[in-house]
């Protein structure tokens, strides 16, 4: 008890040091560790879950371009004629060209 420092009255509350309470000690240390694991934790979900919405945002910005460049396509398509055979023979070879590229498409997945 001689590297104890604690008075009678912290003593009486059970919030002594390791030397004079060591099991209250013992038991106070697994109650900050747990709670220290508990925040950890707590701190790791919340890191994953704004991983997860970083990658959600990103995933709509190129479902977004890709959409772009699928209309882009499509415009292209029409300005060589309202249809393919309203096109010229030079225009009907441009639009099976873009049809195919059309139908090879699809949105970005995860
Ligand atoms: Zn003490």
């Amino acid at each position: 008890m001689i590297k104890c420092k604690c008075t009678f009255a912290i003593r009486m509350l059970g919030e002594g040091c390791r030397y004079c309470q060591p099991q209250e000690y013992i038991d106070r240390m697994h109650e900050q560790m747990a709670d220290y694991a508990v925040s950890a934790y707590n701190q790791a979900l919340e890191d994953v879950a704004a991983a997860i919405k970083i990658g959600a945002d990103e995933l709509d910005k190129l479902r977004s371009e890709h959409d772009k460049a699928l209309n882009l396509l499509k415009s292209w398509q029409t300005c060589l004629g309202a249809r393919r055979g309203s096109c010229d023979d030079e225009g009907r070879v441009t639009w099976d060209k873009i049809d195919a590229l059309l139908a090879s498409q699809s949105p970005p997945t995860p």
